[in-house]
């Protein structure tokens, strides 16, 4: 192989040793990284490792949040930001053909150039890629109304543990023959099979979007306002959620005119036909007035609406300059304890001193406490801990889940058990066993067998 493919020195396998979950001391040095190029190479390397029972991680652009291509059992990193081209694009279709490591800003903005939509949104998409979505199956702030990556695959052309290559799915809109494995390599977080291709689902691009900004003094009244706007029929493209603090920290850090005094904001936008998001748009400031809004404002133009989701996005940045390091979680609950989820978020994060901007993707139920601190002071590392067994525990005795679409990785093994049950978690290492049987891929993620 080109020595211009592979890096092997200590201080280059370093800048691989973390990903954007923040570790406390994790051993995490791979032996070797490889900028693949072809799935031929894929295969042969996976090959190799397999007769020699050498892990393989493979990594995207690296921003996942709980350490799924940490190399904790070190081993070859795949690095895909070779692999990065489109190879169809099929606008009658409406279907993308493309290689694990294409960015999913390239993604939308080719699609939209013909009219097209790909959908999911993880705030990270200006840099994250196509694979590391798959593998994690991503969400963000449209799944809202249109789903996750799950919901846009049709097919995936993958290499298995032993090198086999093979297509999983017919990549037609609909596909009842047998089981579907392509929807179980989805969220697997690269521990069954390595994604070298994929067919991507396309919808056509709604005619405009409208972004209401609604700010509130209470988070009760923040609440109800989403429940209402729900019960009345309407059905937002996105409904997001930041409180008082991540409101000011992004003031502060990145300021673009947030409303600082208020206790919380909703950013709900919704497309469709511009008579009919107009409609919608005038429905949801009525409705959001009666529940208690004591700001809206809809942003007038493409550059204030991007300035308001810039803003959004920006939350886990800002969060960070407030400590040395920080941490975000992703727990969601059913709709209907949302308010107890956020409630207890904060008592929780109160009670452990620990300093919590709470954004989320709140129609769906999906919080996300962004956490700043400072991990390796023993002291607030332990109450982080504590505070985190808290939250998880609290979002189970919701009727909720531990993640909603950041996935596992390391950060959240250890309490794989407790949210599946031991038995789900038995079906589960035997299905790793099956597509896996040495272990090399992606050891040690989601759990350990
Ligand atoms: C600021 C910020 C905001 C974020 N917002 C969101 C959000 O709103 N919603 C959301 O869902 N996520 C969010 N994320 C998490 C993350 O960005 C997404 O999970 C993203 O899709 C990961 O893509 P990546 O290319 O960075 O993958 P990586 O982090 O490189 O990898 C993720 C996983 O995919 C595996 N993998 C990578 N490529 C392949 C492949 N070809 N085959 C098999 N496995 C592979 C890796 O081994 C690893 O397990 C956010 C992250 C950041 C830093």
């Amino acid at each position: 192989m080109v020595k211009s493919k592979i890096l092997s020195s200590a201080e280059e396998r370093y800048c691989y040793a973390q990903d954007a979950a923040n570790l406390r001391n994790e051993p995490n040095l791979p032996d070797a990284v490889v900028f693949v190029e072809t799935i031929e190479e894929v295969q042969s390397i996976v090959k190799y490792a397999n007769s020699h029972k050498i892990p393989i991680i493979s990594r995207g652009a690296g921003t996942n949040m709980v350490g799924a291509c940490t190399c904790t059992q070190g081993g070859i990193v795949l690095n895909f930001s070779r692999m990065n081209k489109i190879v169809d694009f099929n606008t009658e279709n409406m279907t993308m053909k493309v290689q694990p490591g294409v960015i999913l800003d390239d993604i939308k903005k080719l699609a939209e150039s013909k009219g097209l939509f790909y959908p999911p949104d993880p705030s990270s998409y200006k840099v994250s890629t196509i694979g590391g979505s798959i593998a994690q199956s991503s969400g963000g702030a449209k799944t809202f109304k249109y789903g996750t990556t799950k919901d846009y695959i049709l097919s995936l052309t993958v290499v298995l543990a032993d090198g086999t290559l093979m297509k999983l799915g017919s990549g037609t809109v609909k596909d009842a023959v047998g089981y579907h494995l392509n929807q179980l390599i989805i969220g697997s977080e690269g521990t069954l099979a390595i994604v070298v291709e994929a067919e991507l689902k396309l919808i056509p691009l709604p005619d405009c979007s409208i972004l209401v900004s609604a700010y509130f003094d209470t988070i009760e009244s923040a609440i109800m306002g989403v429940n209402d706007i729900i019960k009345n029929r309407i059905f937002p493209s996105t409904i997001d959620f930041m409180d008082k603090n991540a409101i000011n920290s992004v003031e502060q850090f990145y300021p673009c005119g947030l409303q600082t005094d208020k206790s919380c904001m909703l950013l709900i936008e919704v497309d469709g036909f511009k008579k009919f998001a107009e409609f919608e748009s005038g429905m949801i400031q009525d409705i959001l007035k009666v529940s208690g809004a004591s700001y809206i404002n809809v942003a007038e133009d493409e550059t204030a609406k991007e300035n308001i989701w810039t803003a959004r996005r920006s939350s886990f940045a800002a969060t960070a300059k407030l400590g040395l390091d920080v941490v975000s979680d992703d727990v969601i609950v059913p709709r209907n304890a949302l308010l107890r989820m956020i409630n207890g978020c904060i008592d929780i994060c109160n009670k452990f001193n620990l300093k919590l901007c709470l954004v989320g993707h709140i129609g769906d139920g999906n919080l996300h406490p962004q956490i700043a601190l400072n991990l390796e002071n023993d002291e607030e590392f332990k109450s982080y801990m504590s505070a985190k067994s808290e939250i998880y525990k609290l979002a189970l005795s919701l009727g909720g889940t531990i993640s909603s679409e950041h996935g596992v990785g390391i950060e959240k093994l250890s309490y794989i058990e407790q949210t599946v049950g031991a038995e789900v978690l038995e079906q589960m290492k035997r299905i790793k066993l099956l597509f896996d049987p040495n272990n090399i891929l992606n050891p040690g993620k989601i759990f350990n067998l």
